[in-house]
């Protein structure tokens, strides 16, 4: 993997400057156009409203948990293919060095995203995804990994930490990702789970890295399902199949497929049942109901696109100014 050379202190300028240019942004509110987003999902049971909200500023639009929001002490958001300055199958918010995208894009898409965030480059750690079920647990130390240097880990796909300010971020193009925000024990976590990270339970593997590591109860845990490839779409073979057949008793995960031998795979329901039968209430379990797939224009989907594609990012971290009593 490339990583494009920065200098720390530029960085720390040019979010400034760009802090200055989406703050002339901001108050615009919701734009009558912004893109119209199929959704395929069901509703959700709990939350009231939308599972997943859309939200624009400037030309660049994002997808936002409310069920997250609400519990008021984590930042987050989803991206989407809009606002960046990539170009071809990259076009226009791709996130990855490591889809030879030119670095310099990439970099102008994470300061856009970050000023977004009101956060930097520097305070982004990235996950070094590649299917497993190992998860980092993330310190201060690891600002900027992955962005703005190197990375010292490998086989990352999950993500948690207590540390306000040091921003998690995972990749994605049809896989699921999820999120956890503890607003008792004030920790996140932040996963990435395909149909190998779901057939090994990543979802209960992150809830009991975050008991481990910070005592957290399962009970208190907000969990969010991503925007990721929907059941209509994942079209798995049989040893696929197979696999999610003996690991889960629940039905409807695997369904028939349109042609013989082919199946549908529905990693929505399969991370509800996962992080259900973690201890997460259900009423704390919010599913996307957006489909990458369904949407190529707007979500870099690896399907739609037949692997010529970014990377969408998810972000999540814990505010610096949260305050107990706010
Ligand atoms: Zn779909």
């Amino acid at each position: 993997m490339r990583f494009p050379i920065f200098i720390a202190g530029e960085a720390r300028e040019d979010r400034e400057v760009f802090r200055e240019g989406i703050m002339a942004f901001i108050g615009k509110g919701r734009s009558a156009d912004m893109y119209r987003i199929i959704r395929t999902g069901e509703k959700n049971r709990a939350a009231e409203g939308e599972t997943v909200r859309q939200n624009r500023v400037g030309e660049l639009e994002y997808l936002t948990f409310p069920a997250l929001t609400a519990a008021g002490m984590a930042g987050h958001l989803f991206t989407t293919r809009t606002g960046g300055v990539s170009t071809g199958d990259c076009a226009s918010l791709n996130l990855s060095f490591s889809r030879g995208d030119l670095p310099e894009a990439v970099q102008e898409n994470y300061r856009r995203i970050c000023a977004v965030m009101g956060v930097s480059p520097e305070d982004v750690v990235a996950s070094a995804q590649t299917h497993t079920t190992n998860i980092r647990r993330v310190t201060a130390a690891d600002r900027g990994k992955g962005v703005l240097y190197p990375q010292d880990y490998r086989d990352i796909d999950g993500m948690v930490t207590d540390v306000p300010g040091v921003v998690l971020a995972c990749f994605f193009a049809d896989c699921v990702p999820l999120y956890f925000v503890d607003p008792v024990r004030r920790a996140v976590g932040l996963a990435h789970s395909g149909w190998r990270g779901t057939a090994g339970r990543m979802g209960e593997c992150m809830v009991r890295r975050m008991q481990k590591e910070f005592g957290s109860d399962p009970r208190d845990l907000i969990a969010a399902v991503g925007p990721s490839i929907c059941r209509e779409c994942y079209e798995v073979g049989g040893e696929v199949a197979e696999e999610f057949r003996s690991r889960f008793a629940q039905e409807g995960i695997i369904t028939p497929g349109r042609e013989k031998g082919k199946y549908q795979l529905d990693l929505w329901l399969a991370n509800r049942v996962i992080l259900k039968e973690a201890g997460i209430p259900e009423e704390n379990i919010h599913v996307t109901d957006i489909c990458t797939c369904h949407n190529p224009q707007y979500l870099f989907s690896h399907r739609a696109s037949h692997g010529r594609r970014g990377n969408l990012a998810a972000f999540l971290y814990i505010l610096n100014n949260f305050s107990e009593n706010a």
